[in-house]
């Protein structure tokens, strides 16, 4: 078995989980069979707890786990399936040692960071690469070195290093290389310092991801060597490119899996990036644009909403169009209404969310589109306000609510289920991962899933409450897909219009490059379709 652990120094958000998201994609398009974990130093046992404005989107895989966003990347790149078990934190490390303890698992001896922290991660590790046909394990460290949080976890790579050996252990670092525009100069001291910070751990790189603006010429590149103690080779110049989609492409023309394989000591032939390619010619020719809307609470923060972009960007190139997202506060559709707020766009999104700000705002957007016929896909917390807005405005339901945001609303058209009180306990009460959908024959859903059978996704508590399902389908609404014993909700949609669908499962989830998600594909085809004479080129809305 062979180990790579990526680290990252100098900043944050240098986009680590990008940069082992591509090293994966290279090895197994190299033929080798890879599995991607991340570590994430934090005491929360999973992100399921933290806000979005925290943490951005909480990723959440078929076994119900919730996890880092950075699995996103993992799946899409890899086009991979992950389980829970791939994102590690600091807090599941910690309760599992601490739970073992209180049992009397460690018959009398003092419990340690190291060794008893330290075995538990390493064991994590092992686990992904014992699970079936692993070659290679490549193990993502959040945070940046120097953090307090994340010595147990260099250490237990430390120590994984001198009990695997030089050969099947490997360190690449990702940091910054900073451009001083004033002094014209690129500065290499931020990189000198982050891996002595390593060093002094007892951890020396064996490949340096450089970020960069400006490329990096071959004295930077020796400079870095030198003083860094990796061979010139292995400083990998990191550059900014059109999107992240292109990294691994940049990383194989600058031989960073050529190096990988080498110092690994790994037959492997040249990756086979045929696909890859073609996908990024697609996207490069792109010359007509759509907008559309995305009317959510954390509209601020685009890490919460990750997999929702990734997600437009895998529609937009099977439809040869680029989505410019426009991201809208909820908040502001209620102050300065729909038509000011939502003028001009193709489509409209109205994504996941807890809590009852903004869903006026969502409401009234809903209302516009559903108005106006203009296509719409609702996830999640984005059903459930179609179906309020179907029951308050065409049912004449006016009060219509959920019991999320009014425990005891007189007309709960979302409500909980039977049993989902849970002593009201928050972490991991939802309902969480893949369950199977029903489509029924004849509807949108059917046609652009092309199945009678599906599994999606899912992340929440609430549901449609099944006695207003009556009232609803009688005044137009369609229920399309269900639990397969018809119980359960999962897909609403408007006949009677060019495309107005919501899921109660998240599709984003599911959506990888060579195969857009069908709801984002048909919404994307439905918004392209609509777009009036005056629509922007694609140069406009990128803008
Ligand atoms: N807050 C809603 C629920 O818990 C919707 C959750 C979501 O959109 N992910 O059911």
């Amino acid at each position: 078995m062979k180990y790579i652990f990526i680290t990252g120094g100098v900043v944050s958000s240098l986009g680590k989980g990008i940069a082992a998201a591509s090293i994966g994609l290279l090895l197994k398009q190299r033929g080798l069979r890879v599995a991607l974990q991340k570590f994430d130093p934090y005491l929360n046992v999973d992100p399921g707890t933290m806000s979005p404005f925290q943490h951005g989107e909480v990723f959440v895989t078929d076994d119900g786990g919730e996890t880092d966003l950075d699995l996103g990347h993992y799946e899409r790149f890899l086009d991979q399936n992950l389980t829970r078990d791939h994102s590690v934190t600091a807090g599941k490390v910690y309760q599992a040692v601490i739970e073992r303890e209180r049992s009397g698992g460690y018959l009398g001896k003092t419990v340690q960071v190291v060794p008893h922290v330290t075995d538990e991660i390493k064991t994590r590790v092992k686990a992904i690469g014992a699970r079936g046909d692993i070659d290679v394990v490549i193990t993502e460290i959040g945070g940046t070195t120097g953090d307090i949080e994340g010595l147990p976890f260099l250490e237990a790579c430390r120590q994984m290093r001198h009990e695997e050996g030089a050969d099947n252990c490997l360190f690449i670092h990702l940091v910054l290389v900073p451009y001083i525009k004033a002094a014209k100069e690129i500065k290499t001291k931020p990189t000198q310092h982050s891996v002595k910070g390593l060093l002094e751990i007892g951890i020396q790189p064996d490949i340096l991801l450089c970020r960069t603006e400006v490329p990096l010429g071959p004295e930077i590149r020796a400079k870095i060597a030198l003083f860094c103690n990796v061979r010139e080779p292995a400083v990998i110049e990191a550059r900014d490119v059109a999107s992240i989609y292109h990294v691994p492409l940049h990383f194989h023309r600058e031989g960073l899996d050529d190096i990988i394989v080498k110092l690994l000591h790994i037959e492997a032939g040249e990756p086979d990036l045929e696909e890859w390619e073609r996908m990024i010619q697609r996207m490069t020719a792109i010359e007509e644009g759509v907008r559309i809307a995305v009317v959510g609470k954390y509209v601020q923060i685009q890490d919460a909403y990750k997999s929702i972009i990734e997600a437009f960007t895998h529609a937009g190139v099977q439809n040869d169009v680029q989505v410019a997202v426009q991201w809208v506060d909820a908040e502001d559709v209620e102050k300065l209404g729909a038509d000011e707020a939502l003028r001009g766009v193709a489509g409209i999104l109205v994504p996941g969310g807890f809590g009852e700000r903004g869903i006026v705002g969502k409401l009234e957007a809903i209302r516009y589109a559903r108005e106006n016929e203009i296509p719409f896909l609702g996830i999640c917390l984005g059903l459930q306000c179609a179906v309020i807005e179907f029951a308050r405005d065409v049912c004449g339901i006016k009060d219509a609510l959920s019991s999320e945001f009014s425990p005891n609303c007189a007309n709960p058209v979302i409500d909980l289920m039977e049993g989902q009180t849970h002593g009201g306990k928050k972490g991991g009460t939802m309902r969480l991962g893949a369950y199977p959908c029903q489509i029924k024959p004849g509807t949108l859903a059917a046609d652009l899933y092309g199945a009678s059978e599906i599994r999606e996704r899912h992340r929440h508590r609430w549901e449609v409450n099944n006695e207003y399902r009556d009232v609803l389908e009688r005044n137009g609404l369609t229920f399309s897909g269900t639990s397969p014993d018809g119980s359960l909700v999962e897909i609403v949609e408007i006949a009677d219009h060019p495309y107005f669908i919501a899921s109660q499962f998240h599709p984003e989830l599911r959506s990888r490059p060579h195969r857009p998600h069908p709801l984002f594909f048909g919404l994307v085809r439905a918004a392209k379709a609509q777009r009036n004479s005056h629509s922007p080129s694609a140069r406009q809305v990128s803008a």
